[in-house]
C-alpha cells in the first residue's frame, strides 16, 4: 500500500465535474439551479397514513361512523397491508366501501416492476394520482429487508452525477405516498414476491425491516412530510408500522438548517450526509447546494447530529474516477472528521453508478482500496457500500422514473427487459 499521498496521486489528473449528454439548468447568475420549493402544490387526497390515530378517529366520526372504525381500518392497512374493502370482513358490509373511499384513496399505481435474475432485488415504478412517476427499490439481504424510498417526484438539487436531478423537481410526495411505498412492498413480500434467502436459509422475512431515504428526491427539502412519514413508520401498530427508528436512514445532500432541526426532533433515525468531496473547490461543482452550505458547515451539522442523538453518522462518498478519489482527498476527509472527534462517524464510499449520458466512470479498484485504507488507517471506519440493482437501473443515483414504452403494463419483467434504458448500464463497466 502506498502511504505517501503525493506518490499515490502521481500522474493522476483532476477531472472536473462537467456534464456530458445533458445540460445542467442554471439560474440567471449562471449557477446550477436549486429548487427548494415545489412548482406544483397539488397533493393527493388525505389518506389515513397522513394522520395520527386520533385524527383518523375524528375524521371517521365526521363521516357519521363510530370512531373505533379508524382503528380497524388502521390495522388492515398497517398490519395486513390491505386497502381492499372486500377483505375487511370485521367492518359492516354497508360501510366498507365508503370508509375505504374516504380514508384510503388510491395513492400509488404500479406501472412496472423490474426484478433481478436471482429475485432478491425489485425496482417498482409507481404513478401518483397526478401522473408523476416515482420509484422504490426493495432488497433482501441476509437477515434484513431494505426498502429504498422516494420522498419527492424528481429532485431540485441538480447534482450532475445523479439521474434523478436531471429533470428537476416535480413535487413533494405526501406523507402517505411515502408510507404507501413501504406498505405495498410489505404486501409483495407477504405474498412471496421477493426472492432470496435469509441467513438461516428460510424465506419468510415477512416485511421491510430497514428503510433508506435514498430514492428520488432530497428528503430534507420535504421536511415536514418526511418526518411525519418516519413517525408513521415508527409508531406501533395500528397507528403505524412499528419499525425501529434506528433502522431508518435519512440521507441528505447537506441542507444544514434542516439537519439541525432533524437532530432536535427526538427520533433516533440513522443520519447520512452525501459529502462526495471534502474540499469546497470540488464540492462547489459537484454538489450545487454547496453554494449555500459549505463542506465544513455540512460536516459540522453531521457532527452536531451525533452530539444531539448519540447516533453514529454516515458519510456517503460516490467514488468518481480522477475526480474525487485522490489519496490526498481521503487524507483531508480523515483530517476534517478527526478534527471534530473520534468514534462519531463512518464513511461509506460507493462506486459511482452510471447515469444516462454520463461519461464519468467509477474509480479503479486499486484507487478505491487506497482511498478506503487511508481512512481506516486514520481511524475512520470505512466500508465500501454494496451496490444493488445496477442491472435494473435501480442503484443509487439511477432512479429517473421514466415511464417508457411499456408504461401501463403491469407485471414482472427481468433485468434487460423493456424498462432498461439503452446504454445506461452497458456504457461503463463498474464491476472490475
Ligand atoms: N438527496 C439525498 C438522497 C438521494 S440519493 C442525498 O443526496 O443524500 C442517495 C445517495 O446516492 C446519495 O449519497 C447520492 O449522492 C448517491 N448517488 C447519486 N447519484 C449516484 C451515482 N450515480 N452513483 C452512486 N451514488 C449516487
Amino acid at each position: 500500500m502506498l502511504s505517501n499521498p503525493a506518490a499515490a496521486d502521481e500522474g493522476r489528473p483532476q477531472v472536473r465535474p462537467q456534464t456530458e449528454g445533458w445540460t445542467q439548468p442554471t439560474s440567471d447568475d449562471g449557477r446550477p439551479l436549486l429548487q427548494f420549493k415545489q412548482p406544483r402544490v397539488a397533493q393527493p387526497k388525505t389518506h389515513l397514513a397522513d394522520l395520527t390515530l386520533s385524527e383518523r378517529a375524528a375524521k371517521v366520526k365526521e363521516l357519521g361512523l363510530p370512531g373505533f372504525r379508524a382503528k380497524q381500518l388502521s390495522t388492515h392497512y398497517f398490519t395486513h397491508f390491505t386497502s381492499d374493502p372486500e377483505k375487511m370482513t370485521d367492518l359492516p358490509a354497508g360501510q366498507r366501501e365508503q370508509l375505504v373511499a374516504e380514508m384510503m384513496p388510491p395513492l400509488l399505481t404500479e406501472v412496472r416492476r423490474l426484478t433481478t435474475d436471482n429475485g432478491d432485488t425489485i425496482k417498482f415504478l409507481w404513478r401518483l394520482f397526478d401522473g408523476a412517476l416515482v420509484e422504490s427499490v426493495l432488497m433482501r439481504y441476509p437477515g434484513r429487508v431494505t426498502l429504498c424510498v422516494s420522498s419527492q417526484a424528481g429532485c431540485g438539487m441538480n447534482c450532475p452525477f445523479c439521474a434523478t436531478g436531471q429533470n428537476g423537481l416535480t413535487r413533494n410526495m405526501s406523507t402517505a405516498e411515502i408510507v404507501e411505498q413501504v406498505v405495498r412492498a410489505n404486501e409483495v413480500i407477504a405474498s412471496g414476491g421477493l426472492g432470496g434467502l435469509r441467513r438461516d436459509g428460510g424465506h419468510n422475512a415477512e416485511r421491510v425491516t430497514n428503510i433508506v431515504f435514498m430514492g428520488m428526491g432530497e428528503p430534507l427539502a420535504n421536511y415536514k412530510r418526511v418526518i411525519a412519514s418516519v413517525r408513521r413508520m415508527v409508531d406501533p401498530a395500528p397507528e403505524g408500522l412499528g419499525m425501529s427508528a434506528r433502522h431508518i436512514t435519512v440521507s441528505t445532500v447537506g441542507l444544514v438548517p434542516a439537519i439541525n432541526r432533524l437532530a432536535a426532533e427526538g427520533i433516533p433515525v440513522t443520519f447520512a450526509l452525501s459529502l462526495h468531496a471534502p474540499d469546497d473547490e470540488l464540492r462547489d461543482e459537484l454538489i450545487p447546494v454547496n453554494s449555500r452550505w459549505k463542506a465544513d458547515e455540512a460536516i459540522d451539522a453531521a457532527y452536531n447530529y451525533f452530539v444531539q442523538t448519540g447516533r453514529r453518522v454516515s458519510i456517503e462518498y460516490a467514488l468518481i474516477k480522477d475526480m474525487n478519489d485522490h489519496a490526498w482527498r481521503a487524507d483531508l476527509l480523515a483530517k476534517k472528521l478527526n478534527a471534530r472527534g473520534r468514534g462519531w462517524v463512518h464513511v461509506n464510499p460507493i462506486p459511482l453508478n452510471p447515469t444516462p449520458g454520463s461519461i464519468w466512470t467509477s474509480s479503479e479498484p486499486d484507487v478505491t482500496d487506497e482511498f478506503i485504507n487511508r481512512l481506516n488507517d486514520a481511524g475512520i471506519p470505512t466500508t465500501l457500500r454494496d451496490t444493488r440493482g445496477k442491472e435494473i437501473d435501480g442503484a443509487c443515483g439511477q432512479l429517473a422514473a421514466e415511464g417508457d414504452e411499456d408504461e401501463g403494463a403491469e407485471g414482472t419483467v427481468t433485468a434487460g427487459g423493456p424498462g432498461r434504458r439503452p446504454g445506461a448500464s452497458e456504457s461503463i463497466d463498474l464491476r472490475g
